[in-house]
């Protein structure tokens, strides 16, 4: 018997017939393309973070590049991130035409460290080959990185944030809602995200006008007064009207749901004390826990035992971007960003999702204590 890594059976269960109401829907009226529930999800999201504008599309990554695209990022640009985070997060950068220049981790968060960050826009403006204009921190696992410190360097050197909330949408940083913590904010409904359609999906959200009305451009073949009056380089960036209606019932219950995964946390949390190197979440925040990842200097040993007894675990990110063959032609090597090496090597994440049973967490760990002993 095999526990799943992530449940969307459970999440179906509860809300499907909201949920096949809402397909139901989408069929009768018939309006595939931008049907009237992308603009109700819309508002729905932009209320959800507090955005003024919320722009829903194709995938997480295509609402990365619509936020570099606004931007208007291309050819002799740098564009800070973490070489610590799904591979789209730099990719995106590299497929504008611009640079990505890699900034190690805060090795207890796992999110950029902003004193590096500083480091290295300063050395890139002394270098002078590269035009710095922007950051695109992520919330790696559900975790803001350190934002504050991260909006001064951003002013001081006059750059955009660009907030790769993917994993992170809905989580807490001082008071403020992940999704409106950059400029721009983007997101992935990809459905294994914490909150995720059933096929591909994404949103970006600004609460600049200028930006919001680019990036709606932007997202139907930079469209002017209508769909054959272009006026820039767009993409086909839409979200199916499917995908928003599966949605909607999705975030009505999405804060219970966050709660939810925060009770989860903290029961893996108590279990594993000692066993594990278990989540830091700073004062102030609040994680919506897309991952449960923990470090450990026995990952295999530890992975094959949970195997054994039918539980899952997924290392992210076994190579950091920095190293990845797609960025060989930037010439990092190894040792160049030696927190996120080291987390590479030692890190693995549990099964997570809100419906983990309430005792599985002492499952895990008596594996876990077998396996070390
Ligand atoms: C999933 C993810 C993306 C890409 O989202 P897709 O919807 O799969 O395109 C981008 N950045 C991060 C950090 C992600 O986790």
């Amino acid at each position: 018997m095999s526990v799943p890594f992530i449940d969307l059976k459970a999440q179906y269960a509860r809300i499907q017939d909201d949920i096949n109401a809402g397909i139901q829907g989408v069929l009768e009226h018939g309006k595939y393309i931008m049907g009237p529930e992308i603009t109700e999800l819309e508002s729905q999201l932009a209320a959800f973070c507090g955005a003024k504008h919320a722009i829903t599309c194709s995938n997480g990554t295509d609402a990365l590049s619509l936020g570099l695209m606004a931007y208007d990022i291309g050819p002799g640009d740098a564009v800070f991130t973490t070489p610590f985070t799904f591979f789209a997060t730099a990719e995106v950068i590299a497929l504008a035409g611009a640079t990505p220049v890699f900034v190690d981790i805060d090795p207890r968060t796992f999110n950029i460290d902003p004193v590096k960050l500083e480091e290295e826009v300063a050395r890139i403006v002394t270098e002078g080959k590269l035009k710095p204009r922007g950051i695109i921190p992520v919330n790696l696992f559900g975790l803001a990185p350190d934002f504050d410190a991260i909006e001064l360097v951003a002013k001081q050197y006059d750059l955009f944030v660009l907030e790769d909330t993917a994993q992170g949408f809905g989580g807490l940083y001082k008071g403020r809602i992940s999704g409106s913590l950059g400029d721009v904010s983007s997101t992935s409904f990809f459905p294994a995200k914490p909150l995720g359609c059933y096929g591909d999906g994404g949103a970006v959200f600004t609460s600049n006008d200028e930006l919001a009305t680019k990036m709606r451009s932007i997202r139907v073949h930079g469209q002017g007064l209508d769909k054959y009056d272009n006026i820039r380089i767009g993409l086909n960036a839409r979200m199916d009207t499917m995908q928003a209606a599966i949605l909607m019932p999705k975030l009505a219950i999405f804060p219970e749901e966050i709660q939810l995964r925060q009770k989860v946390a903290d029961s893996y949390t108590q279990a594993l004390e000692g066993l594990v190197e278990t989540p830091y979440v700073p004062d102030g925040y609040n994680s919506v826990w897309a991952q449960y990842s923990v470090l450990s200097d026995h990952r295999e040993a530890l992975q094959d035992a949970l195997k054994e007894a039918g539980i899952p675990s997924v290392v992210y990110y076994r190579i950091p971007c920095h190293l990845s063959k797609a960025f060989e032609h930037l010439g990092y090597k190894e040792g160049d960003m030696p927190e996120s090496e080291k987390a590479s090597k030692r890190i693995f994440s549990l099964p997570m999702h809100p419906y983990v049973e309430g005792d599985f967490a002492e499952k895990v760990a008596n594996v876990c204590r077998v396996a070390l002993t």
